[in-house]
């Protein structure tokens, strides 16, 4: 933005160059450190914002977004089994009540769909930010403050379980780690050794580990409009600058942002359409077609007078779709000049996969079986295993 470098587009604040950084769009979780494309980055939030919303609107995004999509196991096509780097991220359930810990209050109760359970003991909890109080161990550094994390694997496949040990480190990276029920030898300070203490919590979480009614789940509704606002007014701004910024209808997305009473969220227009329901897709038809197998698919697409964000995520059908101008004839831009008809991105986090942008007719094209275009797209897809295909995770 030409003439509020420092201003910040979330607080409307202006404010040092120092409390600026170069952001992913994009959470991590959903893989924004994979995206190399500036359009998904920005510099224009300053880092206040960015830690508040991050807890508020984007940890309650993920935190409802898994929950929901948590069936889907296509993404275990794209894991590369030989390399440790390359891991299956958990999903959060909502706090477990049912296991006391001496030191800690809260149990946060997590899932990883290659088979395995994490009980996550801490004392970071905030009512507002529950989605990942403590719950996001990856930020909190500090050994203490990062509590305990205890795993419980079910899968007896040393495939398997290698993987879900690089997934509990990589994961639970800065908390005590300690396994309830596999016996390996500790490679790579993967995990910590026991004491009479750890081994009394490991008793009690053996108790209770197959026991889902005592897995407490706390779903807040209506969250996932202030991130796709969030989502939508940054990359309007990346967009169109200062003259998007100005409008009525980014100006409405800002205050959505911060609006922490969900039942007031419907009274705003925000023509955001969020989990899996597939109204107002204008590319309903070919939505089949579109999504990604095993992978995020991001289009960003021009209709009537709108322009939308459509995504495709985990290879869902159902787009959730954002819409970032409703007066798309008054602003101007390389990129959607560029692409008049939209453009595609492909996303495959766990293997680190970020590719595009493809002009939208030429990846239906591809899609609908035209190889010849675009080689690189063939790769990948012959890069995916079915799953029947995978080792097994009991043997
Ligand atoms: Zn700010």
């Amino acid at each position: 933005m030409s003439d509020s470098n420092y201003k910040c587009i979330y607080c409307n604040t202006l404010k040092d160059s120092i409390e600026f950084s170069l952001e992913h769009i994009f959470p991590s979780a959903l893989g924004g450190k994979v995206i190399t494309d500036n359009f998904f980055k920005t510099r224009n939030v300053c880092r206040e914002c960015n830690n508040k919303l991050g807890l508020g609107a984007d940890g309650l995004f993920l935190k409802n977004f898994f929950i929901k999509n948590s069936t889907s196991m296509d993404f275990l096509g794209y894991i590369d089994l030989e390399n440790p780097k390359y891991t299956i991220p958990f999903i959060y359930l909502g706090l477990n009540e049912h296991i006391k810990h001496p030191e800690y209050t809260y149990c946060d109760y997590w899932l990883w769909q290659g088979g395995g359970r994490v009980y996550h003991f801490h004392n970071n909890y905030s009512d507002k930010f529950n989605a990942f109080a403590g719950g996001n161990p990856i930020g909190q550094k500090d050994k203490r403050r990062a509590g305990e994390a205890y795993l419980v694997s079910s899968t007896n496949n040393l495939v398997w379980i290698k993987k879900l040990l690089f997934s509990f480190k990589e994961h639970f990276k800065y908390a005590k780690r300690y396994s309830v029920n596999i016996n390996i030898q500790n490679e790579n300070d993967l995990l910590d050794v026991a004491s009479d203490k750890e081994n009394e919590i490991i008793k009690n979480i053996l108790a209770i580990a197959n026991d889902e009614q005592k897995n407490q789940i706390v779903i807040q509704l209506g969250f996932e409009i202030r991130f796709l606002s969030k989502v939508a007014l940054a990359l309007g701004c990346n967009l169109f600058g200062d003259d998007y910024y100005r409008s009525s209808y980014a100006q409405m997305l800002r205050k959505v942002i911060w609006e922490e009473d969900h039942t007031k969220l419907e009274n705003y227009q925000h023509q955001m359409s969020s989990f899996f329901s597939d109204q107002n897709n204008p590319l309903k038809q070919v939505s089949e077609i579109i999504a990604w197998k095993g992978g995020h698919t991001i289009v960003l697409f021009p209709i009537d007078n709108k322009l939308l964000l459509l995504l495709y995520i985990s290879g869902n059908k159902n787009p959730i779709i954002l819409t970032i101008t409703d007066e798309f004839n008054k602003f101007n831009n390389t990129l959607t000049s560029e692409f008049p008809n939209g453009c595609v991105w492909i996303l495959i986090p766990q293997r680190q996969i970020f590719k595009g942008k493809y002009g939208f007719p030429e990846y239906l094209a591809y899609k609908m079986g035209d190889k010849s275009l675009m080689e690189d797209l063939s790769e990948i897809e012959n890069l995916y295993v079915e799953f029947e295909n995978l080792p097994p995770f009991v043997i």
